[in-house]
């Protein structure tokens, strides 16, 4: 029992006990988690700070700060920096289609803050100025024609909404990318104006449902990371998977996930994947990151994370640390992380499942049937927001579909892992009851069945569990007091993603608050929308081919293909909407829409040409050595491949290249594949000089006795 403070007073004099071999710590300590947040400046590490100045921690929940403050917090962030060790700086920002290759996915020039004076004594050299702004050049990154070499001009500034943090010797100071004019160059500009208008549109709407909006609105989101560890050696003797983050090739082994005896399985210290998961763990705690539940997924090898939920820019930034920590991690333990969504053929995938809600900034989540209604004093406040949700995912699914289409989704979308592309949303049956009831005029309040479950045996007492089952198929289910955007791929920063859902959200607040100061009814207002959209609820079973075309048929937003669907950010709604949410202008939408299709381009190109040599320098050699296998029909794979890169690099728009990349990689990339490992089965294995499927999937049977890195023998 750990119930008492003494008892965890006793866990934390504990010394850290753990069973060297392997690296896994054996036992609990707190000894981890002493330096919670330490590396974060905010709460009581920045007041602490910021009083030796004159000043307090309170400063920073306004952001005006920057203006009024700026000295005094870069004195606090100077003194804490070096208290910690740390006396080098850097603005850390998120340029555009970063996931893939980008590790880290972030942008940074690391500057010392200390200088000589002209006595040669080492002082500070870090003052507002340098603290609040940054400059760069805006033409090296990805952006979609906002800026040509010769106007380079990109520009950095403090983003106040997520806290600077401190990792070894540098401080990170999360930061807005913008060019010369203030356009968006980034991820994280256009979340923040998403921020902004649904602050704006939700607290006119939830203000006049009697709600007190006072504190503001915001949204919160819980990000739930998949990820591949394989052993690293592995990894070194994979091209594809070193260049592209997927296996190109590669014959299934005849183990895959048919018995699924992964999933949830024990983390065994036989491995190196615990002690690489605890030391994640651990330094994700000392950054501040409450990354709390850690577990293995249904693919063999394959493991997930999650953290705590909070606001979504602060989640944002530290799910970038999270991966880049993974990466770094698994690599001192003899590991290579996969982040990429579809890394290997016929096992699953990784997503990051995009937890999402809505509160005032005080705490009150308004999907929370029973929380809203409470705090607003009204029984009508839920359905009519619940009401405005469901209209905007059935306008603007074709955005949300956009938001998740990366290059390693393409795989994932529409099987057997993931929810089809198919945009529509699962209320449940008590919550679809609820919500029917209320279109067709019946306002009863919301209450949620329980049921009893009875094992029928002496030793398990019955228990309460919801009436309500869960839905894995729906690519938006909700879940009691959350949505769930399932369909997202693991390897994305997730800005777009929630600069969609804030957005589209908002759109449909501010419609609802426009039509009600308009002088109709609200109620009124939301039993037309849900009317109008009641078909984008569906909480049966995605993944049945009936119901997919039923849906279709219905209307529902359907793109199969990722390219399309990057395509819909310049249709006239979307632009439309956008401009009037104030969240990217007409040209930021043409600049992102191409900044994605060349993403995606690039992807295939790399993949392609990898390919290419993986053909040439190792499956046709091995062939021929072993004097096996299919070589003329190899040796013509190769020219197919080169003429479908030439003729990306001929098309003329990113649109036109990433439709053939798509054909590519798709269609000729698949049929290749297929050479390739009827290749891999006749081939001796002494003569394959690539790694296997049974080599890089099956950690558990594959230990290598003293191949752990034992990283607590300081
Ligand atoms: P499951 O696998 O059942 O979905 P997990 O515990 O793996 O659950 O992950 C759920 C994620 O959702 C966590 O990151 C959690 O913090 C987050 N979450 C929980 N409640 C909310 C909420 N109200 N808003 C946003 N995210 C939430
Ligand atoms: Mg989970």
């Amino acid at each position: 029992m750990l119930a008492s403070a003494a008892a965890v007073r006793k866990i934390a004099q504990r010394e850290m006990s753990r069973n060297t071999l392997g690296g896994v710590r054996a036992m609990a300590s707190l000894e981890q988690y002493s330096e919670f947040g330490k590396s974060l400046f905010t709460g009581a590490v920045a007041d602490e700070y910021l009083k030796k100045h004159g000043a307090s921690g309170d400063i920073l929940n306004d952001p005006s700060w920057v203006k009024n403050h700026s000295d005094t917090v870069a004195n606090a962030v100077f003194d804490w920096a070096i208290d910690n060790g740390a006396n080098v700086y850097c603005h850390w920002f998120q340029p555009m289609a970063s996931s893939g290759v980008r590790h880290g996915q972030s942008g940074q020039v690391q500057n010392i803050m200390l200088k000589f004076d002209s006595n040669n004594e080492i002082v500070q050299d870090f003052k507002g100025k340098t603290l609040i702004k940054g400059e760069t050049d805006g033409s090296s990154y990805p952006n979609g024609g906002l800026r040509g070499t010769h106007e380079a001009g990109g520009y950095l500034a403090v983003d106040t909404s997520s806290p600077i943090f401190l990792r070894g010797d540098t401080i990170f100071i999360p930061s807005a990318f913008v060019s010369y004019y203030g356009a968006a160059l980034d991820e994280k500009t256009p979340l923040l104006r998403a921020n902004a208008a649904l602050d704006k549109e939700a607290s006119r709407l939830f203000g006049k449902l009697g709600l007190d909006v006072s504190s503001g609105v915001q949204t919160n989101i819980g990000l739930e990371q998949e990820i591949f560890l394989i052993p690293r050696e592995e990894y070194y003797k994979r091209p594809d998977l070193q260049l592209t983050g997927r296996t190109l090739i590669g014959k299934n082994a005849p183990r895959g996930q048919e018995m699924c005896d992964h999933y949830m399985g024990p983390l065994s210290s036989a491995t190196a994947a615990l002690g690489c998961m605890q030391e994640i763990q651990d330094e994700c705690y000392r950054l501040g990151i409450p990354l709390k539940t850690r577990h293995r997924e249904v693919a063999p090898n394959q493991f997930e994370f999650a953290p705590l939920f909070g606001t979504n820019t602060t989640q944002i930034d530290q799910n970038l640390m999270v991966m880049q920590i993974i990466e770094e991690v698994a690599a001192k333990h003899g590991l290579a992380a996969l982040l990429q969504e579809k890394p290997f053929n016929d096992v699953n995938g990784s997503g990051k499942h995009n937890n999402w809600s809505i509160a005032t900034r005080d705490g009150v989540n308004v999907l929370d049937p029973e929380e809203f209604n409470a705090a607003s004093g009204n029984d009508s406040a839920f359905p009519i927001v619940m009401a405005a949700i469901v209209a905007a995912i059935d306008e603007h699914g074709d955005l949300m579909r956009c938001a998740i289409a990366s290059p390693g989704n393409d795989f994932r979308l529409g099987a057997c892992e993931a929810p089809p592309a198919i945009v529509s949303t699962y209320l449940g049956d008590d919550m679809t009851k609820y919500m029917e009831a209320f279109m067709n005029g019946k306002s009863a309040s919301y209450n949620p069945g329980k049921k009893t479950l009875d094992l029928g045996c002496r030793e398990i007492l019955p228990f309460e569990v919801p009436a309500e089952d869960r839905n894995r198929t729906s690519p938006f289910p909700y879940g009691g007091a959350r949505f769930e955007f399932r369909a997202v791929g693991s390897a994305q920063n997730v800005s777009l993603v929630n600069t969609v859902l804030n957005t589209i959200a908002a759109e449909k607040f501010g419609e609802f608050a426009d039509r009600i100061e308009a002088g109709e009814d609200a109620e009124t207002v939301a039993r037309d929308a849900l009317k109008k959209h009641w078909k984008v609820i569906f909480n049966g079973d995605n993944y049945d081919e009936a119901n997919q075309q039923m849906l279709t048929d219905s209307g529902v937003w359907r793109i199969d293909s990722g390219v399309e669907a990057i395509a819909r950010l310049t249709a006239d709604k979307n632009v439309a909407l956008f401009e009037k949410m104030g969240v990217l202008t007409k040209d930021e939408c043409a600049a992102r829409q191409d900044v994605l299709h060349d993403h995606y381009a690039g992807t295939v190109e790399m993949e392609a040409l990898t390919l290419v040599d993986m053909i040439n320098q190792h499956i046709i050699p091995a062939c021929k050595k072993s004097g096996v296998g299919p070589v003329a029909d190899l040796e013509a794979c190769v020219p197919k491949l080169k003429a479908g890169v030439a003729a990306i690099h001929a098309a003329e728009t990113s649109n036109e290249k990433a439709s053939l990349a798509r054909v590519l990689r798709l269609e000729t990339m698949i049929d290749i594949r297929e050479t390739c490992d009827a290749a891999e089965e006749v081939v001796p294995a002494e003569n394959w000089t690539l790694a296997t499927y049974k080599e890089l999937l099956f950690l558990d049977s594959h230990t290598v006795a003293g191949s752990q890195v034992d990283y607590f023998d300081e």
